[in-house]
């Protein structure tokens, strides 16, 4: 399947688009608190339900979904606009760059020179509108040295991809169907694949990565496409430099088939509740948010209300802990010269108390422990 990309250049306002197989496609992309997740390629507004009645699904909808359902439907069945975002625009820009340098159809392993000509002609503006274009210029340049480095560190054992943004439609159970595109495919002489994925967010440790539902998904892809699952599937932290790489068999696969079908059961349910978190201030629809309405009543004065005391706790705990320290140190100073100013049998345990953790699990015995930490109470996870 041929794939050509039409891009931006700096300074261009255009959104990049993509071709295949004469489908005009559009960059989707996904985020998270850790930062873009580059870009999933979809089909211009298909409909959310197929006419045989799966769900069309993909990583970023599912993982929208399991942040917030409210979210979900406000993104993906209200298509309410969203704003567009820097991050969004460096991820597609530095994916678009990769997917031409592991082309495989290339005789050779373009050079660093190639590879920053490659951002060029697909460099993407479109997240760039509202801010200064020095702000542009910066993120051009972290760019161009996180794709130098990328050229110097897989130099040595370059070889061109078996595919690179492998389109795939993926039926899981009666009720869904995810849809996706793989960054990168390698196969290696024994004949096995090993699927990569480019992050430009925040580097994350090897058991998150193991944990990656995103990861299964492409390993159940590879599978449906190729027919066998891959032996490794691998996250690449390009900005950061580093590859996470694990064995397929240490993935849930059954944990991510029943995620995705769950998910598509209530999406068919509409059941949509909104769940407010942290991630709220990544939010495009705080305005139109009922967890946000009034300053004095429903969701949103409790989300400021927790924020408020979760500030003014951490601030507590760090002055706690510091006295904890600092008894600790004149407790032992005065056990060792003998010393028993509170007339106590035990002064260094007399002094220390109890451990603060204890106190803080004291505070919160009364209270109901089966919402999750980020609700507020009185919320329904709808599930
Ligand atoms: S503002 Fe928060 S609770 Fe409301 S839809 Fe967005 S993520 Fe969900």
């Amino acid at each position: 399947m041929g794939v050509s990309l039409g891009g931006d250049r700096l300074g261009g306002m255009e959104t990049t688009t993509v071709t295949t197989d004469g489908a005009v496609l559009r960059l989707d992309g996904t985020e998270d608190d850790e930062g873009v997740d580059g870009g999933e390629l979809e089909p211009t507004r298909p409909p959310l339900i197929a006419t045989d009645g799966r769900v069309r699904l993909s990583f970023s909808r599912i993982d929208t979904f399991q942040q917030c359902s409210l979210r979900f439907r406000y993104r993906y069945v209200d298509h309410l606009p969203g704003k567009s975002a820097t991050y969004l625009s460096f991820g597609t820009s530095i994916h678009a760059a990769l997917e031409l340098f592991h082309e495989r159809t290339l005789f050779g392993m373009p050079s660093q020179d190639e590879l920053l000509e490659f951002l060029y002609d697909h460099w993407d503006s479109s997240g760039y509108a509202e801010v200064s274009r020095d702000r542009q210029v910066d993120d051009y340049r972290r760019a161009q040295h996180t794709l130098q480095r990328y050229h110097q560190r897989v130099a040595d054992d370059y070889r061109p991809a078996a595919d690179t943004e492998k389109w795939f439609e993926l039926p899981v159970g009666d009720e869904a169907l995810v849809v996706g595109s793989i960054d990168r495919v390698d196969v290696d002489d024994d004949g096995d694949l090993h699927v990569v994925d480019y992050k430009t967010g925040k580097l994350r440790d090897r058991e998150k990565v193991r944990g990656s539902l995103q990861l299964a998904i492409y390993a159940l892809a590879c599978e449906h496409l190729y027919g066998r699952l891959p032996a490794t599937v691998a996250l690449d932290y390009v900005v950061a430099g580093v590859e996470v790489r694990v064995a397929v068999d240490e993935l849930d696969l059954d944990g991510a088939r029943e995620a995705i079908v769950d998910t598509a059961r209530r999406v068919l349910d509409e059941q949509y509740e909104p769940v407010p978190t942290r991630l709220c201030d990544w939010c495009d629809h705080q305005s139109v948010c009922p967890a946000w309405e009034g300053d004095g009543e429903g969701y949103g004065a409790a989300v400021v209300e927790r924020d408020r005391l979760r500030r003014e706790l951490r601030r507590g705990l760090g002055r706690l802990r510091s006295l904890e320290a600092g008894i600790d140190r004149l407790a032992d100073e005065l056990a060792e010269r003998g010393l028993d100013p509170v007339g106590s049998d035990d002064t260094a345990t007399t002094l220390r108390g109890r451990p603060a953790e204890d106190v803080v699990a004291d505070d919160h015995d009364d209270q109901p422990d089966d919402q999750p930490e980020d609700q507020p109470r009185g919320t329904s996870t709808a599930g």
